[in-house]
């Protein structure tokens, strides 16, 4: 019988949402066109009685695989609306840290917020099994730690308590959530804080943005399940932050060891999944009658919204406009299609431009404006020509 990864209980709801051959990870792209990644698949579960909604085809291996290539693109910090992300994290967690706070981030990434935060603290530990914040080490009190985080490989460097903990857009890639979260425990003392960033899988859902579902995600959270779980722990919800119109929430936990009733979770049914799959005929639908296609976004979105379309509707796909320099040039997964600068010589050509970059749609539309006249399909919260 099948165990909840996050409680153990054995009352699990399956099949609430299935896909089959999804690229394995969305965060990869290529420097040739039409170079076939590894594909799996996804059966989206929920436990009745966490909460905790995972993907029971999740595949490891095919996941490792993917990391340890050299074609895996982490995300830059381009936007201006994701440094004020980055100063909202900060302010969030500011209250609880002075200049003697050890402080721990779990899945630093490209070590852009430990950078941040190591002048406001006394010791810094960075974890990561990617090399990108290698350059960490440099600082004086940081010591970057280039591995999972698991209890055996940070015993060696970590003997102390740590007084603040950060997992940013970790937990949802983990498929053995019981076992990061008992070594975050042995590491954390009475009013230690543990501040948790997660996709937020309420809005998911209720927006039915089918391309958030996705294979590196190993679970969506929605935010009753983690406070119940850190409950058990003897932590306590103290602060919440949402971000990009509730798509990404920042829990912050401190170890109280109040006790606290368990809050009521949400559980979902086939029918909120179905929504997902109206979206996805309707932008089938819509970009039938277009001729020459963009993406806007080659980050995750613009590779999982390919997930999602019709070889018909993706063949007529002219390029995925992004930003990001060291994106320019390469390849969306078992595609043709390039990513380019999103300028005039590019966008004269375009009928219409499929938004994949959910987080930052406002922002992008309103810049797209000044410069393209054609239409936009936006797909953040719904499918809509504008
Ligand atoms: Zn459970």
């Amino acid at each position: 019988m099948k165990q909840c990864p996050l409680c153990k209980s054995e009352n699990i709801k399956e099949n609430l949402y299935e896909k089959q051959k999804v690229f394995t990870s969305i965060g990869k792209l290529y420097l040739n066109p039409n170079t076939k990644s590894i594909t799996s698949s996804i059966n989206l579960c929920q436990c009745q009685d966490c909460g905790y909604i995972y993907n029971k085809n999740f595949n490891i291996e095919n996941i490792q695989k993917e990391y340890s290539s050299d074609d895996y693109v982490l995300k830059k910090n381009i936007s201006a609306v994701m440094s004020s992300k980055m100063k909202a994290v900060i302010k969030t967690i500011e209250p609880y840290i002075n200049n003697k706070t050890i402080a721990l981030e779990i899945g630093c990434g490209n070590g852009d917020l430990s950078c941040i935060l190591a002048p406001k603290v006394k010791t810094l530990f960075a974890v990561d099994p990617a090399k990108e914040a290698k350059f960490l080490s440099s600082i004086d009190n940081i010591l970057f730690i280039n591995a999972f985080f698991t209890a055996e490989n940070i015993a060696p460097y970590i003997n102390c308590k740590i007084d603040v903990i950060i997992l940013r857009h970790l937990l949802e890639h983990i498929d053995k959530p019981t076992e990061l979260l008992n070594t975050i425990d042995k590491y954390t003392k009475l009013n230690s804080v543990v501040y948790i960033e997660v996709p937020n899988a309420d809005e998911i859902i209720s927006s039915a943005r089918f391309y958030d579902i996705f294979h590196d995600h190993f679970a969506y959270f929605e935010r009753n399940t983690l406070l119940n779980k850190m409950q058990e722990f003897g932590f306590e919800l103290v602060d919440e932050t949402y971000y990009h119109k509730n798509q990404h929430m920042g829990l912050l936990f401190k170890k109280t060891m109040k006790y606290i009733s368990k809050q009521t979770i949400t559980l979902y049914d086939c029918i909120d999944f179905d929504k997902f799959n109206d979206n996805i005929n309707r932008l089938n639908q819509i970009l039938s009658s277009y001729n020459k296609i963009a993406i806007y976004g080659a980050g995750a979105h613009g590779n999982s919204i390919l997930n999602y379309l019709t070889d018909e509707n993706k063949n007529k796909i002219l390029f995925a406009f992004d930003r990001d320099t060291t994106k320019q040039d390469k390849y969306l997964q078992s595609s043709n299609i390039q990513i380019v600068e999103p300028v005039k010589n590019y966008l004269s050509n375009i009928d219409v431009i499929v938004m994949a970059s959910s987080l930052y749609e406002d922002e992008i539309v309103d810049n797209l404006r000044q410069i393209y006249e054609g239409d936009i399909i936006l797909t953040a919260t719904e499918i809509r020509i504008v």
